[in-house]
């Protein structure tokens, strides 16, 4: 009998985890990966679509590279729940899937009742975060399209740790390369409730400064509480009201919904504590967490590149065990993380972290990345060039 792995999610995670599993076991091990969405649709180049430089079609890949390269059973459904006693997982339609181990990817979601106000403004498609790529972030560009020259866009963004440290101020300055261009009079405000930013900072400063100048504002310690829709109006727990004509606010985030139900959120009841030499979770046994549901270590950013990364080591240790070999006791990690301050100019942060025994955690190596140092055309060809590589290396 084929062992079998089930894994909960398609995105940058799980896919990878999916095809890597095949491949390293020779495909000689049974996968088959559940994702409620027909495409992959990517977060990372998002915030050009969102800015009019990209469309829709150029973020989506198919998932027939999984099946039909790899031999992945691809099932668009979703899990409604896990039973870790039992290894059996129920899926939203309603069958019933058992698994020998199971690879958890299931991305984030919000703790609505942190901003007062938002969730019924969400509803109603007033005030929008197109924090997961796909219908929102049409809706958002929508929005800005219809924004009136001379008005004002403001972006909240909550504390760290949140999906993607840098892609809120990419996203505040991309959306200011589209006004300067068509809605000249317009401003970009970047509400922040950190006390700085939290990526890049000196890069990004730099670019707002050198390119848009006064038209994009940074506001640091700006902790949102609630928002009006009616009004378009943030609410502050320090600092005074802002309004604007689009809102664009990111809530909270925590561990996708199944995780936290499957009682697996064991870190504050947000984010999954993992064993980090295979991403076990410390609190089901066979049960793997990978991607932005997991408690980081030092450095670890929530990004699209450490998820596939995570998977990597995750795929050769449940293949090692389900083979009877011995596990990798010395796994590495590697981060890229590319924004884009205008439609071609780029800076990015890289790292590697590698795991050291007697800590069991990893820890960023020193030297061994740091953040570019100038906007040059050429870190934007490399950005096109990351997107690439890593959807054919997640989608096979
Ligand atoms: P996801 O990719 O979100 O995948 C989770 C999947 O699980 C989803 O497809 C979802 O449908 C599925 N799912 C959830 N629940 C269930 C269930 N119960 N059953 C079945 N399926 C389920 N990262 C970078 O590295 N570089 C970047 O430049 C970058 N830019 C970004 C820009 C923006 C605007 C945003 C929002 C993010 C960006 N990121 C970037 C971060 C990146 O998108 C995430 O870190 C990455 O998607 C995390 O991968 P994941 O597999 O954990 O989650």
């Amino acid at each position: 009998n084929k062992a079998k792995v089930l894994v909960v999610g398609g995105g940058y995670g799980g896919a990878t985890v999916s095809k890597y599993i095949r491949l390293l076991s020779d495909y000689s091990i049974d996968v088959m990966m559940v994702e409620p969405n027909a495409a992959f649709v990517s977060c990372p180049v998002s915030n050009l679509v969102i800015a009019g430089m990209k469309t829709m079609a150029d973020i989506t890949n198919p998932y027939t590279g999984l099946s039909s390269k790899h031999g992945v059973r691809v099932v668009q459904d979703s899990v409604a729940s896990i039973d870790p006693a039992k290894k059996t997982a129920v899926l939203a339609s309603g069958g019933t899937v058992t698994y020998d181990k199971l690879v958890l990817a299931p991305g984030i979601d919000f703790m609505w009742d942190q901003i007062e106000g938002l969730q019924a403004a969400h509803a109603a498609g007033d005030v929008l975060h197109a924090w997961k790529a796909g219908p929102e972030t049409m809706a958002l560009r929508k929005q800005l399209e219809a924004m009136r020259d001379g008005g004002v866009f403001a972006i909240s963004i909550p504390e760290a740790p949140y999906r993607c440290p840098p892609g809120p101020y990419e996203r505040a300055s991309v959306v200011a390369a589209y006004l300067k261009q068509h809605k000249p009079k317009s401003k970009v405000l970047i509400l922040d409730a950190n006390q700085d930013v939290t990526s890049k900072g000196p890069l990004f400063k730099k670019a707002w400064a050198e390119i848009y100048g006064p038209m994009v504002e940074y506001r640091p310690q700006h902790k949102a509480v609630a928002v009006d829709a009616k009004t378009r109006t943030v609410k502050f727990d320090v600092q005074d009201d802002v309004k604007a004509d689009v809102l664009n606010v990111l809530p909270v985030m925590r561990a996708g919904a199944l995780a936290v139900k499957t009682g697996l959120a064991n870190a504050n009841g947000r984010w999954c504590h993992t064993n980090f030499l295979n991403f076990e979770s410390t609190a089901a046994k066979d049960i793997h967490v990978i991607g932005d549901a997991i408690q980081v270590a030092q450095g670890m950013p929530k990004s699209g590149h450490m998820a596939n990364s995570h998977a990597k080591v995750t795929a050769a240790a449940i293949v090692a065990e389900l083979q009877g070999m011995e596990i990798n006791p010395h796994p590495m990690l590697t981060n890229v993380c590319m924004s884009y301050v205008d439609a071609t100019h780029v800076i990015h942060v890289a790292s590697v972290h590698e795991y050291q025994a007697p800590k069991k955690s990893f820890f960023t190596i020193g030297g061994s990345g740091g953040v570019s140092d100038v906007r040059s055309d050429l870190e934007g060809r490399y950005a096109e060039a990351w997107a690439k590589n890593i959807w054919a290396d997640v989608l096979g």
